[in-house]
């Protein structure tokens, strides 16, 4: 098989910019994912797989169910033409959608904490969000700031057991349930936040130096409008197709894998797995279009 991986950014995904990854097998002491998605990097070029970044896919064109050529068209009108589709485009950030978050976005407001958390060395940060991402990175942002509070939105973090105990045990990280941003405020640069306590309604203005905000995430699937079946929150469903293996679409031919497929469980270990098992079916079915249709990777 001949394989071109299209990528909008640089090879690794989120895991790429993840400071350190714990729970990927084989790696006993932890590894950072710079470095993970470098090895990645280096063992799929050991297999002479094709790596195009900076390309972002714009559409695709999914071509006959009954088999034969999808056409992949990126933002710059290249197109690229395969029997075969592996769709895994990931997930990105979601935001509040309160006042002031968009004005402040990189001037106080964040969605990065290895990115942007050593501009906040010595100062006090917030972290919006209570899951696995949000007090990871809030653990990882008490390397340079001086405090770090959490806040939860429900009436308990819903990070692991694990986190939550380092966070419970750590003397610079505080957790503040049943509260919510109700505004970004300031003037150029984010000087205060609006927080609501949802179980008085009370509300009081915080002055952290930085906002990081780790609320969940979006399929990125937005480019793939109606051409394969997505779920009500817009990410990709497997399994459900006639001929479908586990990992194919409602299309015969076209695949998914990882964060974006519906059920999926958002980790590099599962995501990996995942693209295994698509692996498999996609070769199951390149051996049936040759058998079928004399596909020769020329047509
Ligand atoms: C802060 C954080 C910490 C994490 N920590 C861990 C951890 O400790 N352990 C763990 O197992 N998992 C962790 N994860 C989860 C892990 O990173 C993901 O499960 C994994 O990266 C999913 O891989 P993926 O390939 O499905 O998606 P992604 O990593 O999101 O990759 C998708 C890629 O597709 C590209 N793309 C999207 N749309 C297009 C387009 N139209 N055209 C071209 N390219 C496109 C994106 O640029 C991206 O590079 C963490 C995630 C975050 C955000």
């Amino acid at each position: 098989m001949d394989t071109l991986v299209i990528e909008r950014g640089g090879v690794g995904g989120q895991a790429g910019s993840t400071e350190r990854i714990d729970n990927y097998p084989g790696f006993a002491e932890g590894i950072s994912g710079a470095e993970l998605a470098d090895r990645m990097r280096q063992q799929a070029e050991r297999f002479g797989v094709e790596l195009l970044v900076a390309q972002t896919v714009a559409s695709i064109n999914p071509g006959p169910d009954s088999g034969g050529v999808r056409t992949v068209t990126t933002e710059t009108g290249q197109e690229y033409r395969a029997p075969s589709l592996l769709l895994t485009p990931g997930t990105r950030y979601r935001r509040l959608n309160v006042p002031g978050e968009e004005d402040f976005i990189g001037a106080g407001v964040h969605f990065c904490a290895t990115c942007d958390g050593p501009f906040y060395r010595d100062m006090e940060t917030l972290v919006v969000g209570g899951g696995n991402s949000g007090v990871e990175e809030g653990l990882f942002l008490t390397r340079f700031a001086s405090h770090v509070t959490v806040l939860e939105v429900g009436d308990r973090l819903r990070a692991s057991q694990v986190l939550q105990d380092k966070a419970a045990a750590h003397p610079q990280m505080d957790i503040r349930l049943n509260t919510t941003v109700r505004e970004f405020r300031g003037d150029g640069k984010l000087s205060s936040v609006l927080v609501e306590d949802l179980t008085t309604g009370r509300q009081e203005e915080l002055h952290p130096a930085g906002v990081f905000v780790f609320i969940g995430l979006d399929p990125n699937t937005g480019f793939l409008s109606d051409t394969v079946e997505l779920d009500p929150r817009g990410f990709i469903v497997t399994g459900s197709g006639p001929r479908s293996s586990q990992m194919e679409t409602n299309r015969h031919g076209i695949f998914a894998a990882g964060d974006a497929r519906a059920g999926s469980t958002k980790q590099v270990a599962s995501a990996v797995g995942e693209g295994a098992a698509a692996l498999i079916a996609i070769r199951a079915h390149m051996e049936d279009e040759i058998r079928n249709r004399g596909y020769r990777g020329d047509n």
